[in-house]
Parts: structure tokens; sequence; C-alpha cells
């Protein structure tokens, strides 16, 4: 049991606001009480003598509650939770509506309820909740039309609707809870709180969630990934859309809206995301009841060739693989099919298989080292017994430990069959697709569960010059930074071309005689974002072309916008693009994640390919090496088609010293390295562009 075990488990709890009027949240929350809760409930209302034949208290500070359920307006609300924390309560659920969903005094409002609560030390439910449940002590504090019933997956909702909505249907399906919780506002307790408790908590088996944003991602980061060591957790976020990706001055800020943090958030945090409710569910429930499969590998059984090569095609879609059976797998198969059978997998037993060819069939995939898990697909005939196969199924799903799905296809004939398999914890699907995804679940929490959490390499970095360099926009209107603020990269270890910005085209010729071979030269001004966009980068400039370049540049500039701030022109070292793959690494700050670090296939085509991937730094050393593997452009870094590979751990390191950056300077808001060009030799940061907080600093 976790910290919030009591909110759970009370033996007494006060209703303030307790009444009997038709069709009133009061009325609605005694109703449920009464009827499901085994301890006492004692309504609070000074207007009224008793309520539900329960006399009433005038004041919660004489209820001796464990739990005190709050119903009154919200005016008086804040009062009745003061009240309640003199009087020793320290669980408190605010139903009432009208706090920070509501404008500028509700917002004042929820801030008070904060501050109260914090003073009283109150496990604060909400505001704005439909109330929480909890079946052992069959505890119904909602005021929702329907109870749960009994089960071992507990539930958070951001959506009090939707919980009245799953509930339903849940009964329905014989989907039973532990908990359930509507999140309401969040203002005290969020969905760290619950993942935690319910982590603790021996008697759930599965979290479940319905979110629509995560207040403080990284604390959900790291309570989830501790949790998910144990317990599954399968969430639905809803709202894809990118409200973050306005008015970025970066590739990465135009690229990483929200979803991008939660897709990587919630990855990082173990969380398996469910696209659906439907997806929701079916990964729950073989989470709840199903075993760990020990590889990958399905057998598919079937008695029907058409629907076998359907669960092939799912396979193949997702994470998991069609088993290659032993020997000895396949002699048995050989003997006990008929010759139009097919002994591989999808094993196709035929239609005329009876119950004992299915039972036999299954018997012997199952005890095959090579297969991790099975499905059982079946459509229905005249020589088979459903609910035989069913039982069948159940037996030797126990008897070899492995998890197993079932698609048995058909209607109204199928149901006493899926009843019996549901009883035992085994979905039924028409779909193959279903079974399929349920297993994938299975595999990736074993995943999951599985995973060695590594902390971040710290390395020895200047840190002093990084804050002077940043510096340098204080008392600046424009707070951004370009190719000026190399040295910031430098002074974390991140390798850069030899170059330096001048002011004077004799000077540019000093650096360019300085540097070995043709220069680049690129024109230095806030001004101008995107350099090569207006003709502002010039690769390979020979020294005796230097001089016009350097008019040619600056005369671009003041074409471009007459009243640009030039700085001046970068002279940079060439560096090998024969050879080298331009890559992009950045970062751009998410309201709820933080640092939010992309890599990606770099260049000038960046937003055209968005060949990219996200994490939520700091990042660990395998973290950002899966960064590396994960792009589509992924061979061509380790050496395709007869390719020198290129240095990979050279832009590992580089994405672990960008995330010390970001991690250390909260006062940098975006950042691009793009591109870094990765040679077989090495890696270099070639260009960089930034904006700054100077507040922050
Ligand atoms: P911007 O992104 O503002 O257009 P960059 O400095 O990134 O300017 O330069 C644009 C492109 O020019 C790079 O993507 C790369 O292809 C090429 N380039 C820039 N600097 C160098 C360099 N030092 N060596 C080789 N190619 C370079
Ligand atoms: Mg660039």
């Amino acid at each position: 049991m976790g910290e919030l075990s009591e909110l759970f488990s009370p033996e007494r709890i006060a209703v303030v606001g307790a009444t009997e009027r038709e069709g009133s949240v009061g009325q609605a929350i005694m109703e449920n009480l009464l009827e499901s809760f085994a301890g006492d409930v004692v309504p609070v209302n000074p207007s009224h003598e008793e309520v539900f034949g329960i006399p009433a208290l005038d004041d919660i500070a004489d209820a001796s509650a464990d739990l005190a359920v709050v119903v009154v307006p919200p005016k008086i609300a804040v009062d009745v939770v003061r009240e309640a924390g003199e009087a020793g309560v320290r669980n408190v659920v605010v139903i009432t509506a009208g706090f920070g969903e509501t404008g500028s005094d509700g917002a004042a409002r929820e801030q008070d309820l904060i501050e109260v609560a914090e003073r009283y030390d109150i496990d604060l439910v909400g505001p704005n909740s439909l109330g929480i449940m909890s079946t052992p002590v069959g505890m119904n504090a909602t005021f929702g039309p329907e109870n749960a019933t009994t089960g071992r997956m507990s539930f958070m909702s951001q959506s009090g609707a939707f919980i009245t909505a799953v509930l339903d249907w849940a009964n329905d399906q014989g989907i039973g809870f532990k908990d359930v919780v509507s999140l309401g506002n969040k203002a005290v307790l969020d969905e760290s709180d619950f993942v935690e408790e319910w982590g603790d908590d021996d008697a759930t088996d599965v979290i479940i969630g319905y979110l629509e944003g995560i207040d403080d991602g990284q604390a959900f980061i790291e309570t989830a990934r501790e949790v998910t060591r144990e317990t599954p957790i399968v969430l639905v976020k809803s709202g894809r859309t990118d409200a973050g990706a306005q008015a970025a001055s970066s590739h990465t800020g135009t690229i990483a809206g929200s979803d991008q943090a939660y897709e990587a958030g919630l990855e990082q945090a173990g969380v398996i995301r469910a696209e659906s409710v439907q997806e929701l569910f079916d990964a729950a429930r073989v989470l709840e009841s199903q075993p760990l499969p020990d590889t990958d590998d399905v057998a598919v059984i079937t008695n029907a060739g058409g629907p076998g090569v359907m669960s092939t095609d799912a396979i193949g879609d997702s994470r998991l693989s069609m088993a290659s059976f032993t020997e000895a797998t396949l002699d048995a198969f050989s003997e006990a099919l008929p010759a139009e059978g097919n002994i591989y997998n999808p094993v196709d037993i035929v239609g005329d298989a009876d119950n004992e060819r299915f039972r036999d069939a299954l018997d012997v995939a199952l005890g095959d080292d090579n297969v991790g898990s099975a499905i059982v697909l079946s459509c229905p005939t005249a020589v088979l017994d459903y609910e035989r196969l069913a039982a069948d199924t159940v037996e030797l799903q126990a008897k070899h430990e492995k998890p197993v799905a079932a698609c048995f296809m058909g209607g109204e004939r199928v149901e006493p069959a899926a009843a019996a398999l549901a009883d035992a914890g085994i979905p039924n699907y028409f779909d193959p697709a279903r079974a399929v995804k349920g297993l994938d679940a299975l595999s990736r929490f074993r995943d999951i569960s599985e995973r060695e959490y590594q902390p971040p390499t710290t390395f020895d970095v200047d840190r002093e010059r990084a804050r002077e360099i940043l510096s340098s926009v204080e008392g600046r209107e424009d707070t951004r930074l370009g190719v000026e603020a190399m040295g910031l990269l430098d002074a974390y270890g991140i390798e850069t071309p030899a170059g330096e910005i001048v002011d004077a085209p004799a000077d540019a010729l000093d650096v360019a005689e300085r540097i070995d071979g043709d220069v680049v030269m690129k024109i230095v001004s806030p001004d101008i974002l995107h350099k090569s966009d207006i003709g502002g980068v010039k690769v390979g400039v020979p020294d005796e072309e230097v001089y016009d370049a350097y008019e040619d540049l600056v005369s671009r500039a003041r074409n471009y916008q007459p009243d640009a701030t030039i700085i001046g022109v970068q002279v940079q070292e060439m560096v090998d693009l024969d050879d080298g793959v331009e890559t992009i690494v950045g970062m751009n700050r998410d309201p709820q994640f933080g640092p939010l670090l992309l890599f990606g296939l770099g260049g000038i085509f960046v937003e055209t390919l968005e060949d990219t991937t996200f994490r939520v730094a700091p990042v660990s050393e395998p973290e950002a090496e899966a960064m590396t593997r994960e792009i589509d452009a992924a061979p061509l870094l380790r050496g395709a088609r007869g390719r020198e590979p290129a240095d990979v751990a050279g832009v590992v390191e580089t994405i672990q010293r960008l995330s010390q950056l970001v991690t250390d300077f909260p006062a940098i808001l975006e950042l691009d390295i793009n591109p870094l060009v990765a040679t077989p030799d090495g890696v270099e940061a070639v260009d960089v562009r930034l904006t700054v907080d100077p507040d922050q600093l």
C-alpha cells in the first residue's frame, strides 16, 4: 500500500453538502455511498436535520471522518476544506466545479485551495472531479450513474464523463477495477501521485488512464519508470494537435510539437500508449491476466487458411515474428495432420479438424521452446465444438504458462466459449489483428520491465565560458544567437571546425590563409536566421576569391534587408561532406516535459524530410545511442552501400553533451546544431543557432 492508501480505504466518509434534493450532485453521492460503502457515511449540511434518515451535522469539525467529499458551492468550498484540515481530515475529494477551469476568479480560488491543502497536508482530489471509487471497501464516492465491479486494474481519467461511459461499457464486458479516480483539475494530486500509489499497491495489477495533459513531465517520467519495472501503465493521451509548433525560429522548434514531447516522454516513462479506448482495454486485459512471453515468436494454429494469412500479416506489422518450429515439432505435425494441412507456421490443421486435432496441435506448438506465445484461430465448422475448444485452450495455456490469444470467429455461437475464455483471462477477438496487438503489448511490457536505466554521463565542461557567451544577449532586444556563439559548443566539448568571425575583407583573407585549403564563408547577422536561403553561405572559396566573396555576402545581406545588423563574416574550415552525413541535433523546450532533444537527418532539407526522433533531456548514453538508430537514415551513418561508417560514437557523445548543456542552462530556449557533420574521422558542428532568455541566466 502506498501513501494514498487512506484515501482509498476510509472508514468514515463525510459528505459536505449532502442533500436529498432530486437531481443534485449531493444527492447522487449520498445515494451511491449508501448503496455501496461498507463504512459510515456522515452527511454534513447545516440546513438539514437529517439526510436519507441519517442525522446531519452542521460542521465537518464534528464528523471525525477520515475522508471528506465536498459538494458545496465554489464560494464556500475553500472554507470547508480549511475546516476539514483544521479538524484533522487528511483526505478530501472536491467535487465542486468553478475553479481553474472557469477564468481568473476560479483560478484564484484554486490557488487558495492549493494553499489550504499544503498547509494542512491534505491529499486532495479535484476540484471539478466526478469523485473516486475503491471496490475493496465498496466505496463509490462519485455522482455518476454506474459503479465499478471488483477487479485488479486501477483507472484515472481527466474526464469525468469518460469514466461514466467506460464503467457502463466495462460492466457489460466483465471488466472490473480496484480504484477509479476522476482527476478533475489536478490542483494537488495528479497523475504522478496515482501512478506512484498504484505502483505500491498489491491489489493493482495494471494502471490505466485517460489524460489530456501531464503537468510535470519530468516528475512523471521519474515516477513511472520506477513503477513500470513491475506494474504496466497503459494510457490514452488525447490531443494530437501541435500547440507548441508556432513562433519557433529553430528547425527543432518548428518540428517539435507537444505530441512529439508526449511520444518521447511516455516512451521514456515506460508507458504503453494506446491510440484508442479499444486498444487501451485490449492491452490492459492481457497485461492483467496473461504471463509475459519469453520470446517474441508466435505460433498460429488455425483451421482456416485465410484468417491464418491475416494473422501472419498482422504479426509482420508488429514487433512480433512468426515462430519457426523445431524438428521435433515438425515431425509431430507431419504425423498428426492430413497431407493437405500445413505443418509450418501458420499451422493449418484443415477445415475438417475436430477438437482433438486442435488440442493436440496447440499442445505441441506451446511445448516448442521456439514458441513464445500462440494464437488459436478458428472458424466455426460442423465437427468443432467451440466450448470444448475454449476449455482445451484454457487448460493448455495454464499447462505451458505461455500467453495465448483466441480468435474464435463468429457471432452468437461464439459467446459461451468467449465467456469461458474471458473467465480464464484469455481474450477472444474476431479480428486476428487485435489478438496480435494484445500479444505485442505483452512483449513491449516485458522489455519495459527489463530496462536498465542508466544515469546520464556528466562530462567535464567549461560552464563559466558558456554562461559568458549566453550572457552576450543581456540588454538586447533580439536574444537569438548564431555562429557567433560557436564557442558555446566548444565550451561543452562539442567539436567545431576552425573558424573566425571578421568584419573586414582583409581580415577574412588573413584567416583564410591560416586555414589549410579552401574555406567556407557565411554571413553573420541576427536578422538572417537561415543563411543559405539568401545565398549567405559560400562553400569551397579559394584564398584568391575571399576578398570578393566577403563583399558579395555583405551586399546580399543588404539586398535582403537594408537595415539588417551585420556582425561580419565567418571564415570557416571546410568539412568533407563527400564522406560525411549531415545530421541535426537540437533542443526545444516543451511546457510540460522541458528540454526535448531532437536528432535527425540534417542540412538544408530537415523540414522537408522530417526524418527525426525525440527524447526528453537529460539522456543517458544508451538513450542517445538509440536515437541514432531510430531515424530512417540510420543505415547511412553505419555505412550503407560500401560507404565507410561514420563516427556514430561521436554523434552519440554530441547528443549527450548537448543534453548536459541544455539541462545546465534553462535559459537556452531552443537550439539547433545543423548540420552536425558525421564523417568516418569524427563529427563537426558547422552551424549553430539558439534563442536565450537572459532572465533565466
Ligand atoms: P544555414 O543553415 O544558415 O543555411 P549553414 O552554416 O548550416 O547555414 O550552411 C548551410 C550548408 O552549407 C550546410 O548544410 C552544409 O551543407 C554547408 N556547409 C556549411 N558549413 C560548411 C563547412 N564548414 N564545410 C562544408 N560544408 C559546409
Ligand atoms: Mg544550418
